[in-house]
Order: C-alpha cells, then sequence, then structure tokens
C-alpha cells in the first residue's frame, strides 16, 4: 500500500510539474515583473453634486476630492480620497500628507500589509488620505495579476445586494421629484432628523411601496421619542435604522437597540477597526465606509470582526466618483445591505466602474477595483 501511494504521488507530482511547464493546467503562466518602484501622483478635483445635499446638520452642492495613481511596470492602479466637510480632513491635508508618502522604498506591491502599515504609521487621522493610497494599491495588485479583487478574496459575485439611493431631506415637491427619479432602484435611503419625519415618509410612501432604510445622522436627541418613531417606522416598511442618536450618547444608544423593533446601525460613532470592540449590545450593526476605514485593507478586516461580534454589516460611501464606490463594491458580496450611490449623485464622474442592474450592485471582470477611465 505504501509503494503504491508513494508511486502515485511521485507520478502525480512528475506530471503535474510537467503541465505547468507546458503551461497546460493553466494556460499561459503570467509572468509577474517585480523588478520597478512604486510611484504615487495625486490631483485635486472638485465634484459637482447633481442635487443640493441636505442631512440632519447641513447642507452642500460640492464634494472636494483627491484623485491618485499608483505606477508600477507600466501599470496604473487608481485611488481617490473624498472629503465631505464634517470628517476634517481637507484636499490640503491630503495632498499635504501624500508628499510624506515614499512608495519608492518598496520593490513589491504585493506587500499590502507592509505597504499599509507603513502609510498608517506617518500620522495619525488623515482617513481618507490614507484611503486613497489603498484603493490605488489594491487596484494595481488586481491589474498585476489581472483579476478583479473580489475573485482574488473569494467571494461570488451573484451575492452583491441591492444598493439603496439616498433621499436627502427637503420639502415634499422636492421629495417627491427625487422619489420619482430613483424608480430603478429596489431600495431606497431617506434622512431623518430634520424636524419633518413624519412628512418625509409618508410623501415618499405616497409615491412607491419599496423597502426604505433611515438615517437619522445623529439628529434625534431623545431615546423614547426615538423609540416611539421607530415603531412608526416599521409600520412604514423601514428595514433599519442608522445613528439615530448622537455618537456620544452611548447609555441611551444601547436602551434603544435593546427595545428597538428594527436594528440600529453605527455611522457616525465610529472609524476605524478598534472602534468595533465597544459596540457589543450598543448597535445591532455597522456601516463602513472606506473613507472612515482608511481603505480596503481595513475594511476587510472589520466585516470579519464584525461577523465574530453577530453583527449586521453595510458598506456605504461618500459622495465619491466610481473609483472609490466601485472598490467598496468589491466587498459588497460579503455584506448585508449596500448604501453605495455616492457615484451618481455627481454629475461629473471621471470613471465608469460597478454598475447598477435591477438595483442590483453588480460587478464586471475588470482587474482590480473595476474601473475604466472615461
Ligand atoms: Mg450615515
Amino acid at each position: 500500500m505504501k509503494t503504491n501511494r508513494r508511486n502515485f504521488v511521485k507520478t502525480v507530482g512528475i506530471a503535474s510539474l510537467g503541465a505547468v511547464i507546458s503551461g497546460s493546467v493553466y494556460g499561459s503562466v503570467p509572468q509577474i515583473k517585480r523588478s520597478g518602484k512604486m510611484k504615487l501622483s495625486y490631483k485635486i478635483y472638485e465634484l459637482q453634486l447633481k442635487h443640493t445635499f441636505t442631512v440632519s446638520g447641513f447642507s452642500r452642492t460640492t464634494t472636494p476630492v483627491v484623485l491618485t495613481e499608483i505606477e508600477y511596470d507600466g501599470l496604473v492602479g487608481y485611488g481617490e480620497a473624498s472629503m465631505p466637510p464634517y470628517l476634517g480632513e481637507t484636499q490640503k491635508s491630503v495632498i499635504k500628507f501624500l508628499k510624506k508618502v515614499k512608495l519608492g522604498q518598496f520593490n513589491d506591491p504585493f506587500m499590502t500589509d507592509d505597504i499599509l502599515e507603513y502609510v498608517d504609521a506617518i500620522d495619525t487621522k488623515n482617513r481618507a488620505a490614507k484611503a486613497s493610497v489603498d484603493i490605488a494599491l489594491h487596484d494595481l495588485i488586481g491589474k498585476i495579476v489581472n483579476q478583479p479583487l473580489y475573485k482574488l478574496w473569494g467571494f461570488n459575485p451573484k451575492n452583491t445586494p441591492v444598493t439603496s439611493f439616498t433621499i436627502g431631506i427637503d420639502k415634499p415637491d422636492i421629495v417627491r421629484i427625487k422619489t420619482k427619479e430613483a424608480k430603478r432602484f429596489k431600495v431606497l435611503k431617506v434622512k431623518l432628523g430634520g424636524g419633518n419625519d413624519k412628512e418625509m415618509i409618508n410623501t415618499i410612501r405616497s409615491i412607491t411601496d419599496v423597502p426604505l432604510y433611515v438615517d437619522v445622522n445623529q439628529g434625534w436627541k431623545d431615546k423614547k421619542l426615538a423609540l416611539d418613531m421607530i415603531f412608526w417606522l416599521k409600520e412604514k416598511g423601514i428595514e433599519f435604522i442608522e445613528q439615530p442618536m448622537p455618537k456620544t450618547k452611548i447609555d441611551e444608544m444601547a436602551w434603544l437597540t435593546e427595545n428597538s423593533p428594527l436594528p440600529t446601525i453605527a455611522d457616525e460613532a465610529f472609524q476605524r477597526l478598534s472602534d468595533i470592540a465597544n459596540f457589543k449590545g450598543v448597535y445591532s450593526g455597522i456601516n463602513i465606509k472606506l473613507m472612515k476605514s482608511t481603505g480596503l485593507r481595513e475594511a476587510h478586516k472589520m466585516i470579519t470582526v464584525a461577523r465574530a461580534m453577530d453583527m449586521k454589516v453595510m458598506i456605504g460611501c461618500m459622495t465619491e466618483t466610481s473609483c472609490a464606490v466601485s472598490a467598496a463594491a468589491q466587498l459588497s458580496p460579503i455584506v448585508d445591505w449596500a448604501d453605495l450611490d455616492g457615484n451618481l449623485l455627481i454629475s461629473n464622474d471621471i470613471y465608469k466602474g460597478m454598475t447598477v442592474v435591477k438595483g442590483k450592485v453588480t460587478l464586471n471582470n475588470l482587474p482590480g477595483i473595476g474601473i475604466k477611465k472615461l
């Protein structure tokens, strides 16, 4: 028996080796060049919003971004930092950070742990700036092996969720127009907390009966009023409540989550992986965004940790081009909910990437984060 097994292994081993040498098992084996140096470049860009965007607290018509590229052996990985004003980063702060990033010291882009730990250690905060390097690096390594990231991670692209489209706080006639415009989406995310919550929901419900997500952006200050509102919302077909109360109200939030008939999701209350440890019993789930997580590497870890804590996972975005949105979409096959509409809210996108087909996040076969320049 022993002899037979050894002979079998020997035969298979030789056969496999021969097949790889001749290229008959995998087709032509890719020759990966790792001799070059990575070169990071960046430029500022201003996203124009299709509609004035109003959430609990402020309004705006543009979003500043910084677009990054990492060039290596003739390939270019694309990245992006998006800076909605409330997150504290600016184009100036991002450029200042990126000037300190010296990728030339690394000659192997696949050493993502080493490279991104180095980038993270350059300075505290600067999360969007760090994400712009992380996204470009992931895009680059996908392009080197000529595969989309979701394939490298082993995710089934059929498992992508539907994405919601966001309706901001506005007067009923505008809300009606926006809701009609969003009819290709199978779920809407409604911003509440502006003092006209029931009017917002009733207006949308006069147009459509699709499921709704609600995002209060910390707008409710009283936990009992918040709970009453959540019971009312449940009857209106709402699926979950994102950041109902101020992020500092941890005890009130735990009480609300314990009594709420709908899941509660943390957004403003956390940024990075280490923040999630405090959320057991405080929120039912988390909304991960690449501009908070410093990019794909940490976002992927966040999903694993949240699952271990039996928490729901949503992946969201800022107003961004198709670059950062398509990067986030690579993780979407393993989340519960997606809110990946940031590229659809702008009128001057410069990339084409993931698409929304029949309301569903739809990944393509392009390598890396799956985008092309328009
Ligand atoms: Mg939110």
